[in-house]
């Protein structure tokens, strides 16, 4: 009898310990899971962290490396355009138009650019950048068979032709505008410095050659172009302390691109807008590399000549300004 109620004691201890067990290695299993879980997880994370940080500096690497092309092509094209320009004048084609082309600040018209502009509906100013170039001569010659001024935003090209050119614009009784001396994003927009003396350099440069102290300037790229790191607000501020004033576009020949637009599409592009602008500043290009733009002009002047009260006019210093930034 009494060794029938051990037995079943002892049956009943090992009963409860095989519960206790049990009880303990489920509580193990279901703490043990979730914690494995989440190391599992959180690995996971890290790996994806660092997979989305590789892919991103690879991004940022890839946008670094198409800037740097696309201004490696531009500096490439304006050095072509630059030994173009070189080449294609002879001595004696130099020489006559020195004798042409006397300084322009004797002519008065340019350095004073505080002209009451003439009431109109519609102003638009016709602007070319990056000359002087080989066109520089016929541009003139087309604007003064309409009897229509523009502006020049040149760059500091030193051949003996660029500033026979650069004097030639002047005494023909058109706007001087600064485009940069170097028209190098990389150098101009690296620092305010390098972009200060830049500025000095293509100031001095057209005050040198033609007298004349500008006071309008257009960007490399325009104020909202993508290639400078630092906020454009700034270089703004820079030529705003000079009382310098900047003039970007709003309406695009469309010649500036990579690819030679024709002539229908130029004079298109850079008339179409006109009518429904009060003020129209037009972006063309005295460039080498542009003969499009030269053969498209006067067909852009004569149709902007036949639109109902609307001027040409050269930017002077009453000219409302169009900016891309605010
Ligand atoms: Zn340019």
């Amino acid at each position: 009898m009494e060794k029938g109620q051990r037995s079943q004691g002892d049956a009943r201890r090992r009963r409860v310990q095989r519960l206790k067990k049990m009880i303990v290695l489920s509580v193990l299993i279901w703490m043990i899971f979730p914690v494995g879980l989440c190391v599992a997880l959180f690995g996971r994370i890290k790996a994806l962290d660092r997979q989305l940080a590789e892919s991103q500096s690879c991004q940022q690497q890839l946008l670094e490396q198409v800037a740097a092309v696309a201004a490696r092509q531009e500096e490439e094209a304006l050095r072509r355009q630059e030994d173009d320009t070189e080449q294609q004048s002879s001595p004696l084609e130099r020489q006559e138009i020195m004798v042409s082309a006397p300084v322009a600040a004797a002519d008065g018209q340019n350095g004073d650019l505080a002209v009451v502009e003439p009431d109109a509906a519609h102003k638009v100013y016709l602007t070319f950048d990056d000359g002087p170039s080989k066109y520089t001569e016929e541009i003139l010659d087309i604007l003064d068979t309409y009897d229509v001024k523009a502006t020049f935003f040149v760059l500091g090209k030193e051949s003996e032709y660029s500033i026979e050119m650069l004097q030639e614009i002047a005494r023909r009784g058109h706007t001087i505008g600064m485009h940069s001396y170097s028209h190098k994003y990389a150098e101009i927009y690296r620092s305010v410095e390098d972009f200060s003396a830049d500025f000095y350099q293509i100031y001095s440069y057209i005050l040198e050659n033609t007298g004349i102290q500008s006071t309008c300037y257009r960007f490399p790229g325009g104020s909202s172009n993508a290639i400078s790191d630092i906020d454009m607000h700034v270089f703004a501020d820079f030529l705003a302390e000079q009382e310098i004033e900047y003039f970007d576009w709003n309406v695009s020949s469309g010649d500036g691109g990579s690819v030679l637009l024709d002539v229908d599409t130029l004079v298109r592009n850079a008339t179409s807008g006109i009518p429904g602008n009060g003020t129209s500043i037009i972006l063309m290009h005295d460039a080498a590399s542009r003969p499009t733009t030269v053969e498209a002009l006067p067909r852009i002047i004569e149709n902007i000549l036949a639109m109902e009260d609307t001027a040409i006019l050269p930017i002077t210093d009453n000219t409302t300004p169009v900016h891309h930034i605010k």
